[in-house]
């Protein structure tokens, strides 16, 4: 029978058990743990200290896919868009953002990783291209860790002034899927990507950002990890909010603002509120007391974020001078607010564009071979 558990979305004491299992000693688990997440090894034959009976007992129990790099848009120096292949042929994406100082939390001049957590999404958020062909399936952990290795194995092939520079320092969960859709096995990589024999990535440097699933919310408030909590909030009323987040009818303000409030009293961590300025639909002024009243009341800062038109859908960004003035009502109301200068238009950052786009052209290409460039 073929193996279906993935060698990277084992933790150390999996691991341990399986040598165990195996009679083999347990101080080969930190060897295998060496190869995975310091020497970013993509192969079992990379792991020379090992010897072949293990290796080939390796081989047989566990799977070891690493992403396929299909596309990078952008210079090293600039947000780099990443489109990997997974190996049932879909495809996700994941996007380095350098230099995001305060984006969540962090003062630091640091750079950013945003990773997916599914193929497409289920909610339909309706500024969103990750959502507009639905969803297909939930991400393994091993597929969410490898999104970081991958990305430091492309950074490891940089010249080492840009690999230093643009080192991994934040990670953000918001790229395609809603995070908290995928609960076990996004809670699975995180422990892989935060334990010392893993990644090594801080708890306090990793932020989930969610749609709003309220119960899930309350679920991770009582998790023994100090993550970052970042709502997409876009509205202050069901009204409005409902407009643009479909999930706001299963879970409408009121159970979102009681999650979070949980949330804040069991870690007492501050939160992100994420609010995408979209024309005429959440920008006017008057928006700006009723946030600022939620911010307070939840110790929450809030990111700003232009509107990224996406192909297909209708809505526009406010014009700069707008946008200056809601962010200025905010800090008048002394919100820690930031407007982010979008980075990555001109490379089709909004969230899954890059993704939508190549899979149309690869069935156009399917369909109509003739046609192919
Ligand atoms: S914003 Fe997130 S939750 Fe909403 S449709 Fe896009 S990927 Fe899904």
């Amino acid at each position: 029978m073929s193996p279906t558990r993935d060698i990277r979305a084992q933790t150390e004491e999996d691991l341990r058990g399986w040598l165990k299992s195996h009679g083999e000693p347990a101080y080969r688990a930190e060897q295998i743990l060496h190869w995975l997440y310091r020497q970013r090894a993509t192969r079992w034959s990379a792991m020379t200290n090992l010897p072949g009976g293990l290796l080939k007992l390796l081989d047989q129990d566990f799977t070891f896919h690493p992403l396929n790099l299909i596309t990078r848009q952008g210079a090293p120096d600039k947000t780099s868009k990443f489109l990997w292949q997974l190996h049932d042929g879909s495809l996700i994406e994941s996007v380095l953002i350098p230099a995001s100082p305060a984006l969540y939390g962090d003062p630091s001049d640091r750079s950013t990783l945003c990773v997916s957590t599914q193929v497409g999404c289920a909610y339909g958020c309706r500024f969103c291209a990750s959502g507009l062909e639905g969803w297909k399936r939930n991400l393994d952990p091993a597929e969410i860790v490898d999104q970081v290795l991958g990305t430091e194995r492309w950074l490891a092939s940089l010249p080492a002034a840009a690999e230093t520079q643009l080192r991994i320092h934040n990670l953000v969960i918001m790229g395609m899927g809603e995070p908290l859709a995928n609960y076990d096995n996004l809670l699975k990589a995180l422990r892989i990507l935060n334990a010392p024999w893993g990644v090594g990535l801080g708890a306090r440097k990793i932020t989930i950002s969610t749609s709003g699933l309220a119960p899930r919310i309350r679920q991770l408030a009582r998790e023994p990890f100090q993550f970052r909590l970042a709502i997409s909030l876009h509205g202050v009323t069901d009204e409005i909010r409902g407009k643009i987040m479909p999930v706001n009818r299963k879970y409408p303000l009121r159970d979102l603002i009681g999650a979070c409030e949980e949330y804040l009293e069991l870690k007492g961590r501050m939160l992100t509120f994420e609010y995408i300025l979209i024309a005429g639909i959440n920008d006017s002024l008057d928006q700006v007391r009723p946030l600022a009243q939620l911010a307070r009341r939840l110790h929450a800062r809030v990111n700003l974020i232009p509107y990224n038109p996406v192909e297909g859908l209708t809505w526009t960004r406010p014009p700069d001078a707008a946008m200056d003035a809601f962010l200025e009502g905010l800090t008048k109301q002394r919100i820690p607010a930031t407007l982010r200068r979008e980075k990555g238009t001109d490379i089709d950052a909004a969230c899954g564009q890059l993704r939508l786009q190549t899979e149309r052209a690869w069935r156009k290409q399917i369909e109509n071979p003739k046609t192919a460039p």
